[in-house]
């Protein structure tokens, strides 16, 4: 691969990106989101391409689940130590080609390492049952590699979103195919490159890089991929819902969100500003569980914003690779036109801007850059209220009272996270059980840790990722009977 200078000046060990695809066909234009550069051309498989890897991985799968536990263990191990190793390479990539500031692509590095370790050591906690059912009858429950699977992920967090479902799998015994988004190919092979500098077998980790709908379509279609783990818009969670079901796939998907940011007046209020910056504006909003809607209890609407808007004004926007910079660009002009729309739909509706609303030029870089932004007098028949924005665009709504605050949170059809603020315990226990969401943040912005589930309800999907819960995905059930 040709690289531009942006990563060739900066990274320290090039060979990273020089391909472990399986069959490269042609290639794809890589680009930096903050520039508009090309970086490189990522190779590129076809149809064709795609089974012959299903082949490949369904010819390692007995031999991968036979390895045992221990020894699956001890190469995730072994991988995790070269991630650490090459953190500073994996974070100027993801820079690069999705546009996240350094320290952050740094953090996210950092703890989707973590999930290889967590699921280095599930590999070995993979427990059946065993029982005595009546005179002359025993059952043992025993749980198996699922087989193949494919794992489809996203552009927003190219490396954590890969490891922990290539983590889990790879410790349950599959073999795994990954699509990455095609805005972020470059993390997903840099990664694969170094599973095989791990001593890790290339046949069970393989990366397909290409067209979408393509290779969606051939791994949905394969008798062979036995499951299918999805991140990304509910949409296209739909459509590979639908394509799965003629081969009955085991699948887990991780969809679309539009979590709620409750304050309420009891709120430690220090403590929610610092809060909905952080789960907000990260990674410049384009987090599926990014606050995409601000409630504010009525009585404190008022001060609450006053504190907010110079805190927002102050985020500084830029080229990820720039010191100092709070905010990237958006990953593509379809991005910044959908922030955009929001923004222009919810002040035809009588919204009205408190801070930014628009496009920022960065001298030097690309029109890929939106200000930070709060919207106040949002209403729930806005846009902004119902479609998840992706962006650095913050609407503000009020209410009355708790009952009016739970109305509007779960007035959606995403169920993935919501956060709320408050210092009454009983209000703490009430408001939690009645929060629609497969995660809730109490008194907390911060929402993800290998150790815990994350996953949604309702049309956010179903299916969890971290903790023990995750690698259940990648297993399954035999159950024998014995006349013993
Ligand atoms: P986003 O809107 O955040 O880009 P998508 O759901 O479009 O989210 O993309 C998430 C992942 O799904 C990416 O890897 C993308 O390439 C992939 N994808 C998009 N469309 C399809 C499809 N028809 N079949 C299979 N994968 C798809």
């Amino acid at each position: 691969i040709i690289l531009h200078e942006i990563l060739a000046s900066r990274l320290k060990r090039p060979e990273l990106l020089q391909t472990c695809a399986h069959v490269v066909d042609s290639g794809l234009p890589v680009v930096d989101p903050a520039s508009g550069a090309v970086l490189c051309r990522a190779p590129a498989v076809g149809a064709e391409a795609v089974r012959a890897a299903i082949l490949v991985a369904d010819r390692a799968l007995l031999a991968w689940k036979k390895l045992g536990p221990a020894a699956r263990s001890r190469l995730l191990h072994a991988y995790a130590d070269l991630i650490a190793e090459n953190v500073d390479d994996l974070a100027v990539i993801m820079t690069a080609e999705q546009g996240k500031p350094v320290p952050e692509a740094k953090g996210e590095v950092e703890h989707g390492l973590e999930y290889v370790r967590w699921y280095a050591e599930e590999a070995r906690r993979v427990y059946g049952q065993e029982w005595r059912l009546d005179a002359g009858r025993r059952i043992l429950v025993q749980k198996e590699a699922l087989g193949v699977a494919a794992a489809i992920t996203p552009w927003n967090f190219p490396c954590s979103t890969l490891l922990r479902k290539i983590a889990p799998a790879l410790a349950a015994g599959c073999p795994v195919l990954v699509k990455p988004a095609s805005q972020t190919p470059l993390s997903a092979l840099a990664l694969a490159a170094l599973w095989q500098e791990a001593g890790g077998p290339a046949e069970v980790f393989q990366v397909l890089v290409g067209d979408a709908q393509e290779i969606g379509q051939v791994l949905t279609e394969s008798p062979l991929v036995r499951g299918l783990s999805f991140t990304g818009s509910t949409e296209v969670g739909r459509l590979l819902m639908r394509a799965s079901a003629a081969t009955v796939k085991r699948l887990s998907l991780e969809l679309g969100g539009h979590a709620p940011f409750i304050v309420f007046a009891d709120a430690d209020m220090d403590a929610a500003l610092a809060g909905v910056l952080a789960c907000k504006f990260r990674n410049s909003g384009q987090t599926c569980v990014s606050a995409n809607r601000l409630l504010l209890q009525e009585s404190i609407a008022e001060e609450f914003c006053a504190r907010l808007v110079p805190a927002v004004s102050a985020l500084k926007t830029g080229n990820g690779f720039d010191a100092g910079v709070d905010l990237g660009p958006l990953i593509d002009e379809a991005a910044m036109a959908k922030v955009e729309r929001h923004v222009a739909d919810a002040l035809a509706r009588g919204a009205s801007l408190a801070c930014g609303g628009g496009r920022l030029t960065v001298p030097g870089n690309a029109d890929h850059f939106f200000a930070p932004t709060l919207l106040v007098q949002a209403r729930p028949d806005m846009l902004v209220a119902r479609e998840e924005t992706f962006g650095p665009l913050l609407p503000v709504l009020t209410f009355r009272d708790e009952a009016e605050a739970l109305r509007l949170a779960n007035a959606t059809i995403y169920g993935l996270a919501a956060y709320f603020y408050s210092r009454d315990v009983a209000r703490v226990q009430r408001v939690a059980e009645r929060l629609a969401f497969g995660m809730v943040g109490v008194n907390t912005g911060r929402m993800s840790a290998e150790a815990t589930p994350f996953g949604g309800v309702k049309q956010s999907g179903f299916g969890r990722e971290g903790g023990h819960f995750g690698i259940d995905e990648f297993l399954e059930i035999k159950t024998l009977h014995l006349g013993l």
